[in-house]
């Protein structure tokens, strides 16, 4: 670290949105913020480590959390320790765009994601348990 701490760049419309949202541009904001750019569907694409399951990582005071949790908790002013899940409207795990992220419990996340089509159950185990069964039955 140190040595890139003038080297930090920031998208324009980033800036311009965050300021927007009242969030102040130090340093620590500064630094998590840098190189995020605003792509397709006007997500913004987190650039840096990003977990196996899709999700950007980032140092946020002394943890290391998920990026759009972090950057969340920023733009509301939330503690990270918030009983709440950070959640994406757009469905782009490596979005930290502000305006697509908002505060669910996980009631509403699982009902999104139901809404979503993503946690749909197949209703069709019920035949096939029953012919397991016939089969044992048979079987004696
Ligand atoms: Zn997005």
């Amino acid at each position: 670290m140190g040595a890139n701490d003038n080297k930090l760049t920031l998208d324009y419309s980033v800036v311009v949105r965050l300021s927007a949202l009242g969030v102040s541009l130090c340093k620590e904001n500064a630094r998590m913020m840098a190189g995020v750019t605003p792509g397709s569907g006007g997500c913004w694409k987190w650039p840096r480590h990003t977990m196996p399951n899709g999700y950007g990582q980032t140092q946020y005071g002394d943890r290391v959390i998920s990026a759009h949790r972090a950057v969340l908790c920023m733009v509301t002013g939330a503690t990270m320790d918030i009983p709440m899940d950070a959640c994406h409207r757009c469905d782009n795990r490596g979005c930290v765009n502000p305006d697509h992220l908002f505060w669910g419990t996980r009631l509403t996340n699982m009902r999104d994601c139901m809404a979503k089509g993503r946690t749909k159950k197949s209703h069709k185990p019920s035949k096939e348990s029953a012919s397991v069964a016939e089969m044992l039955i048979t079987k004696g």
